[in-house]
């Protein structure tokens, strides 16, 4: 289960992005769906991960994960400059980016296998266990809501 590729620069979690699961499902008509609202062409809408060598649309170029790469830095929580006036734009962005500060304390506090664990629980359904991303207001498995505990603290 462990795998670091899902662990984000950022603190985000890969593995509730609905583009790693649809690559990880082969979800075509997911993948379609996607390639077609981003714009990209349909053999390059696959997602590993973060770290990982095949990325999707806006996180090929993530400026993120290249300042990290260029400082040495594995989170940015263990920069210098953390957190930098990017990062806080970065996070103010999107609903799903509301944890960061908190997954990357909690990386720095208990390290990065120990947080994965609990987010890959924090966003399974608690009925079926599959895993929703951060707008999945019910499971897109079984119908449960929320869809997650993200869901749960956040949009209910
Ligand atoms: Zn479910």
């Amino acid at each position: 289960m462990l795998n670091k590729e899902l662990a984000s620069v950022c603190g985000l979690f890969c593995a509730s992005c609905g583009v790693f699961y649809a690559t990880q499902e082969k979800d075509f008509i997911k993948l379609q769906e996607i390639a077609k609202k981003l714009d990209i062409p349909f053999d390059k809408v696959n997602c590993y991960g973060c770290r990982s060598n095949e990325k999707i649309g806006s996180c090929v170029n993530c400026f993120i994960a290249k300042c990290a790469e260029e400082k040495g830095v594995e989170f940015c929580i263990d920069c210098d400059t953390y957190p930098c006036g990017e990062l806080k734009e970065f996070q103010k962005k999107m609903p799903h980016r509301k944890n960061m500060w908190k997954s990357l304390a909690r990386i720095k506090e208990v390290g990065w296998e120990k947080w994965f664990v609990e987010m890959f629980d924090y966003y399974t359904c608690q009925k079926c266990n599959t895993m929703n991303g951060a707008y999945n207001i019910e499971c897109r498995k079984c119908g449960n809501s929320p869809g997650n505990d993200f869901v749960k603290e956040n949009m209910l």
